[in-house]
């Protein structure tokens, strides 16, 4: 082959890490690329559409950078493309000349207690998911739900029945859960919410949530932005016990090294100094508390707690001292897990795909034409933009291997068109969504909103339609 051939890049997953992986590809200029990013759902964006907040406008808006991405001549979008079941991972790798895997981690961390799987007892992922509209918690009348995933109904029901909130886990998605659960119907109309989610919200009854750290302030893992933006919501008090800001040796040591924790515990101290405005709704942290059971009969009722230390070892142990919270609904937010792909070596303990620098580790050896991005390569950990610099990693080992001669072009330019052709299975790209984009701006204007949300998958490929332009651009 000449130089010129273009190597054939398929990503697996269009959201922020494989969108970034792409634009890392596309930015460079050392070999001719065709970049094929492939998502499961009709929509790219991933976690931009699917994870950041509805109200965290800011941070939704890195989707116009992504699109940009998207729409670069040697990129091209292939949405409703599963791989794993429309084609394999071999299939995908002998259209292509490498892979690179971007498909995050998409399943929930548990909390192994007894009563956990009660109903009324539900993963941050799912409501997360539910209030962003994701086809998979907002399924149409004749598609099964999917893994056992709990459906829009069913948290619907939950929300409008339940006055009290627990959330367990102090991370930036308990603030986000928290925080929605806390705000009110037309303190949510101006995001982008579909419009039966927003019809949810008006009949919410939660005016208590209470969020539980089993270690102590020092140890949270909130950004300081998003912890403040929880003492801002009018008509909420926070309420912080000052007991629980008194720091051990240990606690002390990580507020000098940190200055996110240092500036954390200086908000925390704020709330805890302020006398509560006797306010309809609250939220209490509750730090050095972890749940141990779940109790109810056909629905949780409450959540049995423990108060905790740090033994002289570093351990997070139980104190023995037990009290009763009373809560309709239980939020576990304790951290996302990626999942296996089927075909692609897992290491189960980390729910991670095992790789140095991106290169994929297969059977002790690097494999050679695979490579992985995102939460699936380091873990749920780190903001947006920590993707930029991970797939930047990524799409340096690549180059290197490429310079090396160690991935070839095999002028297989075309061939991923073919295959799925063969298989009657219609990508959609960037026209698709174009399309989308206009009916969610024209469905949010008819009600006087910016933009709503299309949740079912039907809506989006109803949407999608249009027999007189290629899907694919
Ligand atoms: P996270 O930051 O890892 O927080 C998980 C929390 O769960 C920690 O407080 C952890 O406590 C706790 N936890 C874990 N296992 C537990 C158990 N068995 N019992 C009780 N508590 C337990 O995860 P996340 O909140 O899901 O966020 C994921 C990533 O997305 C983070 O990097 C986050 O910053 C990012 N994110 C960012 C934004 C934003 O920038 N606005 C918004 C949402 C998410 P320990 O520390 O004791 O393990």
């Amino acid at each position: 082959m000449t130089t010129d051939t273009p190597y054939v890049i398929a990503i697996v997953g269009a959201g922020p890490s494989g969108i970034y992986a792409a634009e890392a590809l596309s930015q460079q200029s050392e070999v001719p690329v065709e970049i094929a990013v492939i998502d499961r759902l009709p929509v790219p964006f991933g976690l931009v559409r699917y994870g950041v907040a509805p109200d965290h406008e800011s941070i939704r808006s890195i989707r116009n950078t992504l699109e940009r991405t998207l729409e670069r001549p040697e990129v091209r979008f292939y949405g409703d493309v599963v791989v794993g079941s429309d084609l394999d991972i071999e299939e995908l790798r002998d259209a292509v000349d490498a892979v690179i895997y971007a498909y995050g981690a998409g399943s929930d961390k548990r909390l192994d207690i007894p009563g956990e799987d009660l109903p009324g007892s539900i993963a941050a992922a799912e409501l997360v998911a539910w209030y962003c509209g994701h086809p998979d918690v907002h399924p149409d009348v004749d598609q099964p739900a999917r893994d056992g995933q709990l459906v829009a109904a069913a948290i619907d029901g939950l929300i409008a029945t339940a006055t009290q909130a627990v959330v367990v886990g102090v991370g930036n998605v308990a603030l986000d859960v928290a925080r929605v659960l806390m705000k009110s119907a037309p303190e949510l109309t101006e995001t982008d919410m579909p419009d039966d989610v927003l019809e949810s919200q008006a009949r919410k009854a939660i005016r208590e949530v209470r969020i539980l750290g089993r270690r102590g302030p020092a140890y949270t893992t909130f950004t300081t932005k998003e912890l403040r933006e929880l003492g801002q919501l009018p008509g909420v008090d926070v309420l912080v016990a000052a007991n629980d800001l008194e720091l051990d040796e240990s606690s002390q040591a990580v507020v000098e090294r940190s200055k996110v924790a240092s500036r954390n515990m200086a908000v925390l101290r704020e709330w805890a100094d302020r006398t509560p405005t006797g306010a309809a709704k609250r939220i209490y942290l509750d730090f050095w508390t972890r749940p141990i059971k779940l109790i109810g009969g056909d629905r949780v009722t409450a959540v049995e707690v423990e108060r905790t230390m740090i033994n002289p070892v570093g351990f997070v142990v139980g104190t023995g001292e037990i009290r009763v919270v009373p809560a309709q609904l239980v939020v576990r937010s304790v951290g996302y897990r990626g999942r296996p792909l089927p075909g692609l070596p897992y290491d189960n303990s980390t729910g991670r795909v095992p790789h140095a620098e991106g290169r994929v580790i297969r059977d002790h050896g690097f494999s050679a034409d695979e490579y992985v991005t995102g939460w699936i390569k380091r873990g749920p950990t780190g903001v947006i933009g920590t993707n930029k610099s991970d797939a930047v990693e990524t799409v340096t080992s690549l180059l290197a291997d490429i310079s090396d001669g160690a991935v070839v072009a095999h002028g297989r330019s075309g061939q991923l068109d073919r295959l799925l052709t063969q298989r009657g299975i219609h990508a959609l790209g960037m026209p698709a969504w174009h399309r989308i984009d206009a009916a969610e701006i024209e469905r949010g204007l008819k009600n006087g909103r910016r933009r709503t949300t299309l949740a079912h998958r039907s809506e989006l490929l109803a949407a999608a339609q249009n027999d007189d332009e290629p899907n694919l651009s």
